[in-house]
């Protein structure tokens, strides 16, 4: 069997051309010309098997190809050596080298508006010949957080949160009826933790249906104008009751805050999975203003988080609260 020695300086070598594209180390180009172009793309075969990039290329991109070489060594001695087989294995006893790649396309001319032509790539392994699919671009959006945006049916989940505020609307025909089973055990938990305490929780309103809030935030817009009832009320569609995950506990008035069941809630509802959705000087956040009565179930994992951070859906999400028609 035909044996090489690759360095890792030459398996790091870089061939970006027009046109076709080989990636070669350059040491096995001067050995032997024919030996088809080696890869041991971790991505593609977990396995570690060797693959094969053939790349096409786009007429207005070119694509760039980025490599680097790591030998995970066992032996001081040998860090600078792999061998390899012209199957592809790698077979040196006490180091592996792992070769990654990127590949990205750069357009050729920057004043071309759109996003650059595609890439048709297969990859083949070398070892089990097994033909791998080229990875197809992402679908999904994200946030400038880095949290991926999901809609389904009209509803969006933000790293599979349910969220609802003034730029993520709920479908109208969206109707749960009641309270998710999820939130209402949270809340019966909590609300019998605060019983401990000699304190009373109680639900004064949980889900509201699409056409009960319109109704609500008509009577509000003719009881207080427009732009103050936009502060506290939601348009239909963008009210968090709809959702069935929101609750307004007890008096729904700011005095609320200063009760001992106010104060409980709000240092300790996080550990029950609820938020607070709305905090003080978070409007610019939230969208809404201070209410310490209208908590959010959104389960301990990212309510702990929340308040150990101080932050809002908002902030850690990192997505706005705005109607559409106020951008
Ligand atoms: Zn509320």
């Amino acid at each position: 069997m035909l044996r090489k020695k690759i360095s890792a300086a030459a398996l790091a070598a870089l061939l970006v051309l027009e046109g076709s594209f080989a990636f070669v180390p350059a040491q096995a180009v001067r050995e032997e010309e024919t030996d088809p172009p080696l890869l041991w793309d971790d991505d593609v075969c977990p396995r570690g098997d060797v693959v094969r990039d053939d790349v096409l290329l786009a007429e207005d991109a070119r694509l760039i190809l980025r490599a680097s070489v790591d030998l995970e060594t066992f032996s001081p001695e040998t860090a600078l050596l792999a061998d390899v087989d012209n199957d592809g294995a790698v077979t040196a006893s006490d180091a592996r080298f792992v070769l990654r790649m990127s590949v990205s396309l750069e357009p050729l001319f920057s004043h071309v508006p759109g996003p650059p032509a595609t890439i048709e790539a297969a990859q083949v392994c070398l070892v089990c010949g097994k033909e791998l699919a080229p990875k197809l671009p992402d679908p999904y959006q994200y946030t400038k957080n880095g949290f991926r945006i999901e809609e389904k049916d009209g509803i969006t989940y933000i790293d599979g949160v349910m969220v609802v505020n003034k730029t993520y609307s709920l479908p109208a025909s969206y109707a749960p009826g009641d309270l998710h089973q999820d939130c209402y055990d949270a809340f019966y938990r909590m609300a019998a933790a605060a019983r401990r305490q000699g304190l009373s929780l109680y639900i004064a309103s949980g889900y509201r249906s699409y056409a009960l809030q319109q109704s609500l935030f008509t009577r509000y817009c003719n009881r207080d104008g427009v732009a103050a009832a936009e502060r506290y009320s939601a348009r239909p569609g963008f009210s968090e009751h709809q959702s069935g995950y929101a609750i307004d506990l007890n008096s729904i008035t700011n005095s609320f805050a200063n009760t001992s069941e106010g104060r409980w809630v709000a240092a300790h509802c996080w550990e029950y999975g609820f938020i607070l959705r709305y905090p003080k000087g978070k409007e610019w956040a939230t969208g809404y203003m201070y209410e310490p009565w209208h908590i959010r179930y959104v389960g301990t994992d990212l309510s702990l988080t929340l308040r150990d951070n101080g932050l809002t859906l908002e902030e850690y999400f990192g997505i706005t609260s705005i109607y559409p028609w106020d951008l």
